[in-house]
């Protein structure tokens, strides 16, 4: 039986676990609020006292944490996770980070003789709770296929995109993306509303066209409703993403001009106390 290790609790490492677990890994947790860990002591996993102890004999330790501080700190903070890692263990970093963390950690890894994919996830709460998370892969290709058994269990397709790095730089552009057309909906609602249109016209007229991508027609009606309540990706995590995305622009000698705009936009949500709401509530 191969056993993973999982850093990380959250709406997504949450949903992920539970796939391991139903597909026979050995399973060891570890949160830094521990409450989040019982429902998975319940259905099998071990609950470690700290990110070392979960790594221990793991064959693939995986973090699904907020941001490259989290990051850093699971991995190589006071008992971080590195420091248990037996060699030959790959570890695979899925949370949204920057290309340079992820490199920097990488090399640590291979210092101490273990393997390393940066293998950030499309999809959101429902993809990590059915196992059908898209996983954006860099690393060796050898590397990639030796996990392939452990990411397969919580992914419906990977890429192997390139080498380490890859995946956190693909996963930003995706970000960079989906922030825009959110912070643009916002933008463009606050325009029809105080230009008069009523809420069933700008549904009905946006809906009716080009501009609806799938990400518009699934925030439109919590924004028109005001329903902020968090579903599954936060405002805080899409402004860490939006700030990272402007810095990897402008890295690579991009404008960035609407990463930036949009960045701007749910940092204003932040500043209103809307950190931990839905997306949407850029809109509030
Ligand atoms: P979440 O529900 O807010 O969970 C964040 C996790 O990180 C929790 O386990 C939290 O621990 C932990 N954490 C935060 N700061 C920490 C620190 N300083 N030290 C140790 N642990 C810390 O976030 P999520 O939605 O699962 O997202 C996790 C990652 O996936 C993020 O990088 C996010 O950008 C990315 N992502 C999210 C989605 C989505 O739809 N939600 C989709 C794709 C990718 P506590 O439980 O103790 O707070």
């Amino acid at each position: 039986m191969q056993r993973v290790a999982l850093l990380g609790l959250g709406v997504m490492g949450a949903g992920m676990a539970s796939n391991w677990l139903a597909k026979g890994f050995a399973l060891s947790v570890w949160n830094r609020t521990p409450a989040k860990a019982e429902a998975l002591a319940a259905k099998g996993a071990s609950v470690a006292a700290t990110p070392r102890e979960a790594a221990g004999d793991a064959d693939f330790i995986f973090a699904m944490v907020a941001d490259d501080a989290a990051s850093r700190w699971v991995w190589l903070g006071p008992d971080g996770a590195l420091a248990g890692a037996k060699p030959g263990a790959i570890l695979v970093e899925s949370s949204t980070l920057t290309p340079g963390w992820v490199r920097e950690l990488a090399g640590r890894a291979h210092a101490k003789g273990c393997g390393f994919l940066d293998a950030p996830v499309g999809g959101s709460r429902q993809a990590a709770e059915s196992g059908e998370l898209r996983l954006f892969v860099g690393g060796e290709p050898a590397t990639f296929e030796a996990a392939r058994p452990a990411l397969q269990a919580v992914g419906s397709k990977m890429d192997l995109l390139g080498p380490v790095g890859a995946g956190a730089t693909w996963k930003l552009i995706n970000n960079q993306l989906a922030a825009v057309q959110i912070a643009a909906l916002a933008e463009a609602l606050e325009v029809a509303h105080k230009a008069g249109f009523s809420n069933e016209q700008i549904s009905d007229l946006i809906l009716g066209g080009a501009a609806a991508s799938p990400i518009v027609k699934l925030k439109l009606p919590r924004m028109l409703g005001h329903d902020f309540e968090l579903a599954d990706f936060a405002v805080h995590l899409m402004l860490k993403d939006a700030r990272y995305a402007t810095a990897l622009a402008h890295s690579l000698g991009a404008h960035g001009d609407m990463i930036s705009g949009a960045a701007k936009a749910f940092a204003r949500a932040e500043a209103k106390g809307l950190g931990d709401k839905d997306v949407a509530a850029v809109a509030g």
